[in-house]
């Protein structure tokens, strides 16, 4: 596979260079293990030059400073570049990430719609004034965080956008660490960021192994904030390693997202949507519903066109426009996604569809979307985030036992409800410990996803990225007293 010319340099005080160690590593394809590029290998001088930079266009207010309307242009223009480029950056996310290629066009598309969205809501985004009394003027200053280190994943590289943007309309300034598998279209994005005008040290990108530079990041004195995007259990280290240094902390985790179908629901629909909701990115995202809960007398109706719909997916090079599911992002994502079905069956599910490498796919790490049937909820696989194509079904009588069911697990990101009775539809999704929740549909995350609060409850997060919540987490909000009397 021929790759075009890549940056693949760490972006460090508005300069592509070499780590300082000289190191690189190789980013490769999963469609076919070829080798994309060679990428500069981020160590901890480079992070240390990297927050220096940083907090140095912090503090001299060159960003922080800079009058919102005129930090929103920039940011205006950082959209305006990602379109330009759009195909050719999903080109390389979907060589480098093996995600679809409409699914790349969709999330470079969401990229760009969410730097435009900040860089309108900035001047739009006031403090307060708290009614004392007439001899008290009391007034509240929403001020930028100041230094934000952002980690991101292999599953969504894009979404960095959901971070570096929000981030930098508040006025602060970003250290980007991008997932190891997928570092190409985030050092794409600094390139457009360069060019839109955004001054030295501003946005920083250091391609680099997360766990070398995780415990650095989360005690570094010289950032403010950390935004991170991957699994728990590295979300929970970094919180407890940044408690010391107060760290202020965003934290979007994993899932194991609830697809409740009652009886009454529209089976066809629910079906064909359950295998975008459980399969789509090859199961690699957090909200994937892969739980599927049906009411007993909708249960073997609905399976028989779940497992139909599935294997009617189109699977293979997730270049050609008319793939719906590509490979796993690695040869280690495929053998772990693997041995949780061996596990399954081990704990007694039953094989529906899938469970192997598809039949004409033999190179690349495609896995077959796999439906695991006389599941029990307490089982792993309906415990734990597999993170690839695989969905527990499992059967309920009524509304209570549904909500038990979906609420019975650590993470608590997104859940589906299907129904034709709002009322029921209202109950449940009340009912669900979820921070976000579809109705007939899976869409919370979708086409115009980025104006509304993303994020979870429990083990899923902390915080919230997107919509304005996400705004008010880049800012300090600061109370002024003015005192009246003469
Ligand atoms: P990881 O937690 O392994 O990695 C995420 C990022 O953290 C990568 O950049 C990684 O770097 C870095 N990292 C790894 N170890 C450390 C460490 N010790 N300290 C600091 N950073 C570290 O997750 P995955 O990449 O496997 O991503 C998948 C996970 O992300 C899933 O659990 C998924 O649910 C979750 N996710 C959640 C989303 C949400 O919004 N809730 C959205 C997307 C994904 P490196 O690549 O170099 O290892």
């Amino acid at each position: 596979m021929s790759a075009p010319a890549l940056q693949t340099g760490l972006l460090i005080d508005g300069a592509f260079g070499p780590a300082a160690s000289g190191e690189t590593f190789t980013a490769v394809s999963p469609i076919d293990f070829s080798a994309l590029a060679q990428v500069s290998k981020a160590g901890i001088a480079d992070l240390d030059r990297a927050v220096a930079a940083a907090r140095r266009a912090f503090d001299d207010g060159r960003w922080s400073g800079m009058q919102p309307t005129a930090r929103g242009r920039l940011l205006r223009k950082i959209a305006d570049g990602i379109r330009a480029r759009a195909a050719r950056i999903a080109e390389i996310e979907t060589r480098n990430g093996g995600k679809t290629i409409a699914n790349s066009l969709n999330e470079v598309d969401s990229a760009a719609n969410v730097f435009d969205y900040y860089a309108g809501a900035m001047d739009k985004f006031f403090g307060d004034t708290i009614p004392m009394g007439a001899s008290v003027l009391d007034f509240t200053l929403r001020e930028p965080l100041g230094v934000v280190a952002a980690i991101t994943p292999w599953n969504f590289p894009m979404a960095a956008a959901w971070t570096v943007a929000p981030a930098l309309a508040a006025g602060c300034t970003v250290v980007l660490k991008p997932a190891s598998y997928t570092p190409l279209t985030a050092l794409m994005l600094g390139e457009i960021a360069l060019e839109a005008g955004v001054p030295p040290g501003v946005l920083n990108i250091l391609p680099g192994p997360g766990a070398a530079l995780g415990d650095r990041i989360a005690t570094h004195p010289g950032i403010d904030k950390i935004s991170f995007t991957g699994e728990t259990t590295t979300g929970a280290k970094l919180q407890k390693l940044g408690a010391d240094s107060m760290k202020r902390i965003t934290l979007e985790l994993g899932g194991k997202s609830p697809n409740i179908i009652y009886a009454d629901a529209d089976l066809a629909k629910a079906a064909a949507q359950a295998v975008k909701a459980g399969f789509g990115n090859a199961g690699q995202s957090c909200s994937a519903r892969t739980r599927v809960f049906v009411e007993r007398a909708a249960h073997d109706e609905f399976l028989a066109a779940f497992a139909q719909a599935a294997q009617a997916a189109k699977l293979g090079n997730p270049l050609e426009a008319a793939t719906e599911i590509g490979p796993l992002v690695s040869r280690g994502q495929w053998e772990s996604v693997n041995g949780y079905v061996q596990l399954g069956l081990s704990e007694g599910c039953t094989l529906v569809t899938g469970g192997k490498r598809p039949a004409g796919l033999e190179q690349g790490a495609y896995y077959a979307p796999t439906i695991l049937a006389q599941a029990g909820n307490g089982m792993r696989v309906a415990r734990e985030e597999i993170f690839g194509p695989v969905v527990v079904v499992i059967p309920f009588e009524g509304e209570a036992e549904a909500v038990a069911l979906a609420n019975d697990n650590d993470y608590g990101l997104n859940g589906s409800i299907w129904t034709r009775d709002i009322g029921r539809a209202m109950r449940t999704a009340r009912a669900l410990r979820t921070g976000m929740v579809s109705i007939n549909s899976h869409g919370s995350a979708s086409r115009y996803g980025y104006l509304a609060p993303f994020g979870g409850y429990k083990k899923s997060g902390l915080g919230r990225e997107l919509g304005m919540h996400a705004l008010a987490l880049y800012t300090e909000v600061k109370n002024v007293f003015v005192d009246l009397e003469d």
